[in-house]
């Protein structure tokens, strides 16, 4: 078959390598004829969704016939309260990987320049390349750094320069769990030219416990560059009907909206972000029980001997001291699906997402087997 036209794809396309998101858990009981499948490999939400979430996704179906309200007037109202923003600073999306492409969309183009950290979120690669943009990878902080593989503010601000459009920041940081202080963080937006999208990515704000750590979204007013970007699919645990939003300068959430899809969050969506966000305990318990069961791993993974990043997420960057990818497949074959990273750059690491006692339970044990 001929197939000229795969050539004439946009080169930033040609030149990607996909998403690699984490083994389904049906997938492995297909493989494995295994009936209990531990899945600790996507940094989902181990409560899942909130019931009232649930309950209002549902009734929304009731209405699905129709389109979804394509301005999210009741869940911006919702977002408004909860978070004490104006709702012309919010852009609601597809899951947040839907709004960092909005902002790609927006502002980037062939031949500009993106900065982001070694070992941060994928998708900044992603989205960049995809446009043609021209990525400027800072080199993360040192293995012996307080925050190992994290991002190194110094670094990242060095390599912007005149053709710099956006520079991404996440914190914490995913796959390494590390995070930015807010005084560090705030100092290095001082210093950004104001002409430069600084987007903060705060994928897992609801979780961080640490003293140091702020969020940036009240410093929007003072940073007309800044862009926070969170999602429902974490803490939220709404990961499977994908929404997320920004909160900016209201000028950049009228940019984003243009180059938005119309209908980019779907109704059940809408609905069940309303309703999480009024369910204040289930967010409380959530967080409660990752700093609980993260104290936990941590301690009884070093007594295996494993290195452990610090962790301000609902996840640990764990060093196996050895090529990672074979305790991953170990570990599939005892039904514990992780996330391994070399695709991050971290080949004697992987990802596990901190799950409820009883999975963290089956994750020890089977990883006892495996390093034993
Ligand atoms: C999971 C994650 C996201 C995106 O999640 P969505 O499901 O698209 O909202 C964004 N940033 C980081 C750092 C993440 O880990």
């Amino acid at each position: 078959m001929m197939c000229d036209f795969l050539d004439r794809a946009v080169p930033g396309v040609r030149a990607l390598t996909p998403y690699q998101p984490g083994k389904p858990e049906s997938e492995l009981r297909r493989e494995l004829g295994l009936s209990e499948i531990v899945k600790l490999a996507s940094n989902e939400n181990p409560l899942g969704a909130s019931q009232a979430a649930v309950a209002a996704a549902r009734q929304a179906l009731d209405e699905v016939g129709r389109y979804p309200d394509g301005n999210g007037f009741e869940l911006k109202a919702a977002l408004s309260e909860y978070l004490g923003v104006p709702a012309n600073r919010l852009t609601l999306g597809n899951g947040s990987n839907d709004v960092l492409e909005l902002v790609v969309r927006a502002f980037v183009s062939p031949g500009d320049e993106v900065v982001y950290s070694k070992h941060s979120f994928a998708v900044y690669a992603l989205a960049s390349q995809a446009v043609g943009a021209t990525a400027r990878v800072a080199p993360a902080l040192r293995e012996d750094a307080t925050q190992p593989y994290g991002h190194d503010l110094v670094s990242m601000a060095s390599l912007v320069g005149e053709a710099t459009k956006v520079v991404f920041v996440a914190n914490p940081n995913n796959p390494t769990g590390t995070w930015l202080g807010s005084a560090e963080l705030l100092g290095f937006l001082d210093r950004l030219p104001s002409n430069v999208i600084a987007v903060v990515d705060e994928a897992y704000a609801e979780y961080v416990v640490v003293s140091d750590y702020d969020s940036l979204i009240d410093q929007v007013d003072r940073f007309p560059n800044l862009v926070v970007t969170r999602t429902f699919s974490k803490a939220f645990g709404l990961a499977g009907l994908r929404v997320g939003y920004a909160v900016s300068n209201p000028q950049v959430a009228e940019l984003m909206n243009r180059v938005r899809q119309p209908f980019n969050v779907n109704s059940a969506a809408l609905a069940a972000a309303k309703a999480a966000l009024g369910d204040t305990d289930h967010i409380r318990e959530s967080r409660e029980l990752n700093t609980r069961q993260m104290s936990r791993l941590q301690a009884e993974l070093s007594d295996l001997g494993l290195g452990i990043l610090p962790s301000a997420a609902n996840f640990l960057c764990v060093d196996t001291h050895q090529d990672a990818f074979r305790v991953f497949q170990a570990l599939l074959s005892g039904g514990v699906i992780v996330r391994p990273i070399a695709n991050y750059g971290l080949d004697r690491h992987l990802r596990i997402t901190i799950g409820t006692p009883r999975e963290n339970d089956r994750l020890i044990h089977v990883l006892r087997q495996v390093l034993g």
